[in-house]
């Protein structure tokens, strides 16, 4: 589903150039405790990640990882956070680095960022490491936060796109970029920025702090559904705050979402998906309250399957929490109550049915709107 940029390879695993998008997640570890991360690493790859980041802050945690290394055969990310100068030491035991350009100004202040960077890119070349430039909008690099008036978002785009030319400067190409933020918007603003202007350039997507699920899930979702329908992100990382043993859970969650998005099930109206009729419904989660709602999403489509060469949007959403919002870009929408369905056409409401008389109703407007797309 990957958009056509150039493939990096971190060691066998192939990201960007329409390869299957990479589903990674992080430990919520010190590293230096073994125990903890050996058994993250293991909830992580019994999960299916196909990258494992780890993160990496002093000398004890390098100790830490090289225990690590011993004991798994599992992609391993290194975050290198504030310590950038930790680089040289972690390279023989991973295979990939991270570094944030928002961070690079906090040690040797006298050096130059071009020449911190090189350094970086060319131990990264000796050990055939891949690179992720991670920008964060909270830690953008000061020099581009004063040039941009203190606008993240843009800030933000800036800093990935200046970094990606220092990079190859170098002439280095085997890189990813992150651009992220804690609003799904501005992550879906920034990413479709920055892929106008490199659209060569592999994308790892991400929401940062999104928090506990289902919110924290359902922020996600909304970038990552405007942004893979759109062919942006190659790789990706589902941020989620949840108790220790159910790490694998940002793993599964990204890889639901990425079938989710394959079978034509959205909880954000995706723009420009599909070619003619496109018939949405949320995944469903702990918020639905009737359970005929997934009943009446399959009787959706059946009913209106003779409207399938029509551009049109039919949105069927499973509660009354999110639902009257993410219907709002569908030309028709519904949303489902405990005993009514609310039927919407864009952000018009038309009225409330029963379950057992919305479909009358819904094909009565759709009837409507292709006549009214004929005229
Ligand atoms: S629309 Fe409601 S039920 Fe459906 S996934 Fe979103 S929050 Fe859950």
């Amino acid at each position: 589903m990957g958009k056509a940029t150039r493939v990096i390879n971190v060691k066998r695993l192939k990201i960007g150039g329409g390869n299957p998008i990479a589903v990674q997640s992080m430990c919520a570890t010190r590293t230096q405790d073994v125990q903890a991360t050996i058994r993250q690493v293991e909830l992580l790859e019994a999960a299916g990640a196909d990258l494992i980041r780890i993160a990496i802050d002093n000398k004890k945690d390098l100790e830490g990882l090289k225990e690590v290394r011993k004991r798994t055969k599992a992609l391993l990310v290194v975050d290198l956070q504030e310590n950038y100068l930790l680089a040289e030491d972690v390279a023989p035991y991973v295979d990939k680095i991270r570094y944030n350009p928002g961070h690079l100004h906090h040690l040797n202040p006298n050096l130059s960022i071009e020449d911190k960077v090189k350094w970086l890119v060319n131990i990264a070349a000796t050990h055939d490491l891949a690179i992720r430039i991670g920008v964060n909008c909270g830690s953008v690099p000061p020099d581009f936060l004063e040039k941009y008036g203190h606008e993240h978002a843009r800030a933000v785009v800036e800093a990935a796109t200046w970094h990606s030319r220092l990079v190859e400067s170098f002439g280095f190409k085997n890189f990813v970029v992150s651009l992220k933020d804690s609003d799904p918007q501005k992550v879906i603003e920034a990413n479709e920025e920055f892929t106008r202007r490199r659209p060569d350039v592999p994308i790892h997507l991400g929401v940062t702090e999104a928090g506990m699920p289902p919110d924290g899930i359902i922020k996600t979702r909304i970038a990552f559904e405007q942004l893979i329908t759109k062919g942006i992100g190659d790789t990706l990382r589902v941020s989620l705050t949840v108790p220790f043993e159910n790490k694998g859970e940002e793993i599964k969650v990204g890889r639901k979402i990425l079938s989710d998005i394959a079978a034509g099930r959205f909880i954000s109206v995706p723009e420009n998906f599909g070619k003619g009729l496109n018939i949405i419904s949320c995944p469903s989660c702990s918020r639905v309250e009737n359970n005929d709602f997934v009943k009446l999403a399959e009787e959706v489509k059946a009913m209106s399957e003779f409207a399938r060469e029509h551009k049109i949007t039919i949105a069927v959403m499973g509660c009354r929490v999110n639902g009257p919002g993410e219907t709002d870009d569908a030309d028709l929408g519904l949303w489902c109550g405990p005993s009514t369905v609310t039927l919407k056409r864009k952000t018009e409401t038309l009225g409330q049915f029963r379950y057992d008389n919305i479909l009358p109703a819904l094909k009565g407007e759709l009837d409507h709107l292709i006549q009214f797309q004929a005229r």
